[in-house]
């Protein structure tokens, strides 16, 4: 092998791949010239076997080829568009992409907060394991009380310390440490030991509400009850009104939404009697702002809960219950 017929050999590939540059594409090319097995090691390993005059030369020529080669091929990424951009790592973490929706009960609670805090209300928040005296005592419900047999409860250790019945603990909790004016809302889980059906759960979902201050009547709370309901379900929401006990506060009032699956007609969402129990609600009895040393002279207020489940269940035309908190997707 002679210089002439090496530098021959390289000159054929230069020409070869000035033809090849408009033809292949870009892998093709890199594949072709700049690949292991390509023509530009292929001709460094030959390099070798020649004298050391030679050696040189061709080394420098061949260097040069390999630079032409790679500044040409690079120069074919940018104009088409590929050109390698800076800090380029394969290996990098792809950004995740977000799937899925928000819970129907989220959505819901949300929308309630957003409601009351245009009326001046703040969100307050409490622990789901309570104890006796925040649960029920200072709600109006002793030991002996009867009521306590309509909250069936969960105990973590009896009979003091239990998973709440109602998020109306956290009133208990706030009214302890607050003076009137005092306007808040709050939302969470509650618990209870009922058999699961298509209408009620062991957890379910509240949100309460209370309004402390001077002059506060039960005018308040139904004006806040059709305002809010009518917020969460449409404008033409039917409400009616019934006179209801609840141990905590007197008198007490339940407002019922005409069921949306069946506009009123009766089906076996609302029970056939065509109209959802969906909150309840009244004035906060003044033995329970006494307890919380509020002067139940000077100031009145009302509370209410709602089942963030039925309006949702409402909202979202879901007809079980169970399926808000069940994680398997083809459950019906
Ligand atoms: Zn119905």
């Amino acid at each position: 092998m002679n210089k002439k017929s090496e530098k021959l050999a390289i000159d054929n590939h230069k020409n070869q791949f000035s033809k090849d540059l408009d033809i292949l594409d870009i892998d093709s090319l890199y594949i072709k010239y700049l690949g292991k097995k390509g023509i530009i090691n292929s001709l460094f390993s030959k390099i070798k076997n020649l004298s050391n005059e030679l050696k040189k030369d061709i080394a420098k020529d061949l260097n040069n080829f390999k630079s032409t080669v790679e500044s040409e091929i690079k120069n074919k990424k940018a104009s088409s568009g590929n050109a390698p951009k800076e800090h380029f790592d394969l290996t990098y973490p792809v950004k995740a992409t977000s799937v899925g929706n928000l819970h129907p009960i989220t959505i819901v609670t949300r929308e309630l907060y957003q409601f009351f805090h245009y009326y001046g209300f703040s969100v307050q928040g409490g622990p789901e394991i309570e104890d006796d005296f925040h649960n029920f005592e200072m709600l109006g419900v002793p030991k002996d009380h009867p009521a306590r047999e309509l909250q069936d409860t969960l105990y973590i250790m009896e009979p003091e310390v239990l998973l709440r019945t109602q998020t109306s603990s956290i009133e208990s909790r706030v009214l302890k440490n607050t003076q009137p004016p005092i306007r808040f809302v709050t939302g969470g889980k509650a618990f209870r030991n009922e058999t699961g059906s298509k209408s009620n759960g062991a957890i379910f979902h509240q949100f309460q509400g209370v309004c402390i201050d001077e002059n506060i009547t039960m005018a308040n709370l139904k004006w806040i009850f059709s305002k809010s309901l009518k917020f969460i379900l449409g404008e033409d929401t039917k409400i009616r009104f019934r006179a209801k006990y609840y141990p905590e506060v007197e008198p007490g009032l339940s407002p019922d939404i005409e069921c949306t699956f069946c506009k009123g007609d009766g089906c076996e969402i609302c029970k056939y009697r065509g109209w959802i129990e969906i909150a309840g609600g009244g004035m906060i009895h003044p033995n329970t702002l006494e307890k919380a040393n509020i002067d139940s002279d000077k100031y009145s207020g009302f509370a209410f809960g709602w089942g963030l489940d039925r309006i949702a269940m409402q909202r979202f035309k879901i007809r079980d219950i169970r399926l808000l908190i069940n994680g398997n997707l083809i459950y019906k």
